[in-house]
């Protein structure tokens, strides 16, 4: 199979696809310290999407390992994580940044993820719902003993990724996370390009 062109996704910026069930979307963590939070839609219902706390109850952890699913919240399988380069660490426990967070940051007017997924989904011609909890794909949020949770940069190595194919036809959001106060994009708090490429449905062959 030819390996599809990859296309940047610039720092702070956000995008959405179409992604036909069984199409798969590559998601590069090109400096290996960028957080990218991702959103997953059925196509035919947009009051059903990617659910954390259904993925959480599904896979009894805090985020799904190779070869299982994260699920809507009609509880189907919607992408399923075929993939994964980096050691795994990803999160299913925080909000996206918005324009309130940064408020109260004390920064007014700073770049956001809900702001970012709303743009790709406007770009796709859709009226963007209110933002579900995203999955934080590389944001390193260990939960200590005492269930306090830490902000600490991301584990991955420049070049890891993940590969998540779609269960059903979905629209999915993208947003290379603005958050440049905590050290969520890396120890230099600095967002960074990432990339992503959709790979066609696996017509398959012998094997
Ligand atoms: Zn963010």
């Amino acid at each position: 199979m030819t390996e599809p062109q990859l296309t940047t996704l610039a720092a702070c910026t956000g995008t959405a696809m179409r992604l036909a069930k069984d199409e798969s979307l590559k998601i590069v963590n090109i400096h290996g310290t960028q957080v990218v939070d991702c959103w997953a839609f059925n196509a035919d219902d947009l009051e059903e999407w990617m659910s954390m706390p259904h993925t959480r109850n599904a896979c009894r952890k805090l985020t799904p390992a190779i070869g299982e699913s994260f699920v809507t919240t009609l509880r189907r399988s919607i992408l399923t994580l075929d993939e994964d380069t980096s050691p795994g660490v990803h999160d299913t426990l925080i909000p996206c940044c918005d324009a309130a967070r940064y408020k109260e940051l004390g920064c007014e007017g700073h770049a956001n993820c809900a702001d970012n997924m709303a743009y790709g989904l406007k770009e796709l011609g859709i009226d963007p719902p209110p933002p579900p909890a995203p999955l934080n794909i590389f944001m390193n949020i260990p939960v200590g003993p005492t269930g306090r949770l830490e902000i600490v940069p991301p584990v991955c190595e420049p070049g890891d990724y993940v590969v998540l194919r779609a269960e059903m036809d979905c629209i999915i959001a993208l947003s290379a996370c603005p958050h440049d106060i905590f050290p969520v994009n890396g120890a230099a708090a600095t967002p960074r390009d990432v990339a992503y490429a959709v790979y066609p449905a696996w017509v398959g062959g012998a094997d």
